[in-house]
């Protein structure tokens, strides 16, 4: 496949950055991958796993004749690694970050950015509950959605190129703007964390079943919510703080319809639960 950027600098050297390196490594999208991540044992696990070409002590050297910068780091730290970076960034390069939130990543980096930088966040709608630089694989963004949510006047031509970039790796590309992305993900992403994290949790206190017994008899969709609820903690916390407003609409709308069935169940309403849940099984079979 064809290089798409000649120097590519990843901040934050965990599961996604991992990632994003193995692919464009494998596809041969990238001319020279430079890494920096805050912890020093992150850096030497880069390092020694070789997925980036150059390790760097500082985030400024890592983009230091860059032309595209990723942002890998959670959705809090944003901020102030675009302030550290801002005045390494050479004219023309395009930054652009990873974050599970857009509209307060746009808040917190943009206005750091210099003119002449193009600014082009994104999403990729892939991940799993692990994390850190062990944790990436080249095939993590085959078949998945990458979602940029272009800010007002960004380059066509710098846009364009980043699409490349995610098609190369696997991913299709859609744009939407920011508050949009925010409220769909409240949805399909955001709120369902939030309920697998309570679910585990209400186990978790329970004091009439033990520990012992939630984790010998789990069956399929108590997993399910373990696995979701063992996602990181750091990421996790950012996201509902940065993505208050969508994730408390969607939650009241959740808590409603969860009034709804419990009252069914107390009233012994079969044909209501029996209508929501064909309902439900509707929207999965759309789905697969
Ligand atoms: P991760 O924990 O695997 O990696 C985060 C990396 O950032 C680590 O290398 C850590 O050392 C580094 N880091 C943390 N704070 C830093 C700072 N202040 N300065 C420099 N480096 C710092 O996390 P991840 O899953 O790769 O997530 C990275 C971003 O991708 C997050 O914004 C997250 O919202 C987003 N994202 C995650 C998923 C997912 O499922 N994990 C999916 C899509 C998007």
């Amino acid at each position: 496949m064809a290089q798409v950027y000649e120097r590519v600098a990843l901040i934050g050297l965990g599961l996604i950055a991992g990632s994003m390196a193995h692919a464009m490594k494998r596809r041969g999208l990238a001319g020279h991958i430079a890494g920096y991540a805050r912890s020093a044992e992150t850096r030497a696990a880069a390092a020694q796993i070789g997925f980036v070409d150059s390790v760097h002590d500082s985030a400024a050297e890592a983009v230091a004749g860059a032309d595209l910068v990723v942002l890998a780091v959670p959705v809090g730290a944003m901020g102030a690694v675009a302030e550290e970076i801002a005045p390494f960034l050479k004219a023309g390069v395009t930054v652009t970050d990873v974050g599970s939130v857009k509209q307060a990543v746009i808040d917190a980096v943009g206005p750091h950015l210099p003119e002449g930088v193009h600014f082009i966040p994104g999403h990729p709608l892939a991940g799993t509950e692990h994390s850190g630089p062990y944790s990436g694989f080249a095939t993590l963004f085959e078949n998945r959605w990458w979602l940029l949510t272009p800010v007002e006047g960004s380059d066509a031509d710098a846009v364009a190129r980043l699409s490349a970039l995610c098609t190369g790796m696997g991913a299709n590309v859609d744009t939407m703007d920011a508050p949009h992305h925010d409220l769909v993900l409240a949805v399909v992403s955001h709120t369902p964390h939030l309920i697998a994290y309570t679910m585990v949790g209400v186990a978790d206190h329970l004091r009439r079943v033990s520990q012992t017994e939630v984790i010998k008899y789990s069956a399929s969709g108590f997993r399910d919510f373990t696995r979701i609820a063992a996602s990181d903690p750091t990421m996790w916390r950012d996201v509902f703080l940065t993505n208050k407003e969508a994730t408390l609409d969607i939650l009241g709308r959740f808590t409603e319809e969860l009034f709804v069935l419990q009252r069914a169940i107390r009233m012994g309403d079969g044909p209501l639960l029996h209508e929501y849940f064909t309902r439900t099984r509707a929207i999965r079979r759309g789905i697969i």
